[in-house]
């Protein structure tokens, strides 16, 4: 990936590329942003350069066999460590989903540690970076490099190295000559302080959203308004944009009305047949469906506080929208839009999502019962 293919950023691709020109390489550096920041594309475009044997000022050359090599996510002395779920013996080193994640990547390498392992179908497993990972990447390093050129090891989520990630220690601290360690994070309390303390901290900040508005209008068939409105709904992090685009997605449009349906007309047995239907899905989508509400219920509230708002929702929506805004007002909205942000929480921390459903359908019961009806 080249720095020109990078979202906005451009004080850190700057920073980057002058310390990549003055030999001002830290050998384990630390790139923490928020999802959707980009830290990913950033760590990639930076490997690239570094290994680029045509260096531009403001880029890697794209051309030369190097970064030909590096944008396929294929060159022989760039590696990858990222979460994997094991199953039988597929899964304790990362090379094992290696195709899998050269194929997540490309896609979308905004893309969140739950987007990858649905990709790698892990359902409800938890991903981790395994022990059997920890001393490939020590053998890895220890190899000589194909090109000569830097070997490098990007680490994306080192969240999900548990106490085996201090195997790695010696070789962070020590590596051998010519080799670099760039860790791609979200949170820092998350990864092992011992790991944190012997990187170089580089903090990226979300994007900034005229770079998400003008990358949304490039990219999709939008109009000006609804790249703007979704730039600024989602908060500098541009998966949570591509997110938006998604959340008109039909399936989710139409589960939510069934379900809002069941619930306001206290429609036990029909509720309770949903909570179990969805229980039975894995956690993405529930995450993906409570996303989707969440957006539904936030575009709801800004209706009703502000008459001329033009929401960012289909037609279909905005009528099931406006019926909804006859019998909710902005107090059961907001503690709608709430009950909604624990349940997301919950979920994400892999709580039993039966109860979660359960309970969000006895607070959608209970807030407009009986009310009103989606026919
Ligand atoms: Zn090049």
């Amino acid at each position: 990936m080249q720095f020109a293919n990078v979202i906005g950023q451009e004080a850190i691709k700057n920073y980057l590329l002058k310390n990549a020109q003055h030999g001002h390489i830290s050998h384990a550096q630390l790139f923490l942003g928020a999802e959707g920041s980009g830290n990913l594309a950033l760590a990639l475009a930076y490997a690239q350069y570094l290994n680029c044997t045509n260096k531009q000022p403001a880029d890697s050359c794209g051309h030369c066999n190097s970064c030909q090599m590096s944008v396929k996510l294929a060159h022989p002395d760039i590696h990858f460590s990222y979460p994997t779920v094991t199953t039988g013996n597929k899964g304790k080193k990362s090379t094992d989903y290696i195709a899998e994640w050269r194929q997540a990547v490309l896609q979308n390498p905004y893309m969140n540690v739950f987007d990858w392992l649905q990709f790698i179908k892990a359902e409800n497993k938890q991903g981790n970076i395994t022990a059997e990972e920890c001393d490939e990447i020590v053998r890895k390093l220890n190899l000589t490099s194909f090109q000569g050129a830097y070997k490098i090891l990007i680490i994306w989520m080192p969240e999900y190295l548990g106490k085996e990630g201090n195997k790695l220690l010696k070789v962070i601290e020590e590596p051998p000559a010519g080799t670099l360690f760039l860790l791609v994070a979200e949170n820092a309390d998350a990864v092992l302080s011992t790991i944190i303390s012997r990187t170089q901290l580089l903090r990226i900040p979300p994007l900034n959203p005229p770079d998400i508005e003008k990358n949304l209008l490039n990219r999709f068939q939008l109009s000006h308004q609804t790249a703007r409105q979704i730039a600024a709904l989602c908060n500098g992090n541009y998966n949570a944009a591509l997110r938006l685009m998604n959340n008109t997605n039909v399936n989710n449009r139409q589960m939510l009305t069934g379900w809002l349906n069941a619930c306001l007309q206290n429609n036990v047995p029909q509720f309770a047949l949903f909570t179990e239907e969805i229980a039975e899905t894995g956690r993405e989508i529930q995450k993906n469906f409570i996303g989707y509400c969440l957006h539904f219920f936030t575009e709801c509230l800004r209706l009703s506080m502000l008459p001329n708002y033009v929401p960012l929702l289909e037609k279909d929506e905005i009528q099931t929208a406006n019926r909804l805004l006859q019998s909710l007002n902005f107090n059961s909205l907001e503690e709608l839009v709430q009950a909604f942000e624990k349940a997301d929480e919950h979920i994400t921390r892999n709580a039993n999502s039966r109860i979660v459903f359960f309970n969000l359908s006895v607070r959608l019961s209970a807030i407009g019962q009986g009310k009103i009806s989606y026919t």
